[in-house]
């Protein structure tokens, strides 16, 4: 199932995203628009091999980031870099071929199965749309799938009905790679699984991303998910990183103030708990009305006056290979 060696370097950058901005025009009245911020000048580096983690509160970008990727939207300015090629403004088969290479799993597998088609028919689709495979043959690679997911071959004839909601996972995932991708987009996989499958599903996309090569970008808003499966980690705030590094330097050493009150919200193992309980006031403001200067300003525990209301802080590295967007660091623009 692996492409060639030379093409599948490991630590070589798969996936760029350069200054990354996404707006939506909102209708206002009969006749006013209104627009809001839903990505706001993104830049990170996946390593071919990683298991990349984005968190972030809902509204946060993340979810915008991953349409953005897979091109089911458009950027309103902005680059994205895929094994060294601009693929922002594909179109037409050369889209198609690189969706060959990003696939996508998303939170809810019972929407994503088609309650009508047998587990067999819809994990064949993208072979018999891309591949052209057909008969014993597809039968043969189905087969091959629902084994490397942990699903024997009598689940080929059953319906998604007839499944757990971790084997429907699973059976979403055989789809996802039915095309031997390189880049697996997760979008919170786990969350609407019972907790006991969540910890199986979690240690199966482990094995898996070992046995098949893969790179992950792992979106979830459960820091113990992120800390479990990835190694780098970037923190989103209202369409923007505020803070960027490996798992293991932000989860110890979180340093802006939204990690930190991330993390006194959910107590995590082997992870320096911030000292009390971090109570964020406020809700997330508006994306049609983002705060000037640090977004995070109205809600920051730690603010220091009217550098943080004007300003906006730029992720710059606070440590080797940690970045942090806050101006208690001395950081900028
Ligand atoms: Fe808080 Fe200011 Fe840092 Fe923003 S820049 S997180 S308001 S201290």
């Amino acid at each position: 199932m692996s492409a060639p060696a030379a093409a599948r370097a490991p630590g070589e950058p798969l996936l760029e995203l350069r200054g990354l901005t996404r707006h939506f025009r909102l209708k206002e009245g009969l006749t006013g628009q209104r627009t809001a911020v839903a990505l706001d000048g993104v830049d990170l580096t996946l390593r071919r091999g990683a298991a990349y983690g984005l968190v972030g509160e809902s509204g946060s970008g993340k979810t915008t980031v991953a349409r953005l990727i897979l091109r089911l939207l458009q950027p309103t300015s902005g680059q994205i870099l895929f094994a060294g090629q601009d693929i922002t403004g594909l179109k037409g088969e050369a889209l198609m071929k690189l969706r060959e290479r990003i696939q996508i799993v998303f939170q809810d597998p019972h929407a994503s199965l088609n309650p009508r088609q047998t587990i067999l028919f819809s994990v064949a689709e993208p072979l018999v749309i891309h591949r052209g495979l057909r008969g014993p043959a597809l039968r043969r690679r189905v087969e091959e799938l629902l084994e490397t997911v942990g699903l024997p071959g009598g689940f080929l004839y059953r319906y998604p009905h007839e499944l757990s909601g971790g084997q429907k996972q699973r059976a979403c995932i055989a789809r996802a790679v039915a095309l031997n991708p390189e880049l697996l987009v997760l979008d919170e996989p786990t969350s609407a699984l019972d907790v006991s499958v969540q910890a199986q599903v979690l240690e199966f996309l482990r094995d898996l991303k070992a046995r098949l090569d893969l790179t992950y970008l792992f979106i979830s808003h459960d820091l113990s998910v992120v800390r479990y499966l990835c190694d780098r980690v970037a923190v989103m705030y209202m369409g923007k990183v505020v803070e960027e590094g490996a798992v293991g330097a932000v989860f110890e050493s979180p340093s802006h103030p939204y990690t930190e009150s991330l993390l006194s919200a959910v107590p995590l193992p082997q992870a320096r708990q911030p000292e009390g309980r971090i109570v964020l006031s406020g809700d997330v403001p508006s994306a049609t009305a983002i705060p000037r200067g640090c977004a995070f300003h109205p809600r920051c525990p730690r603010r220091i006056g009217a550098v943080c209301e004007t300003a906006v802080p730029r992720l710059d590295p606070r440590f080797q290979d940690h970045a942090v967007a806050c101006h208690l660091y001395g950081s900028g623009s």
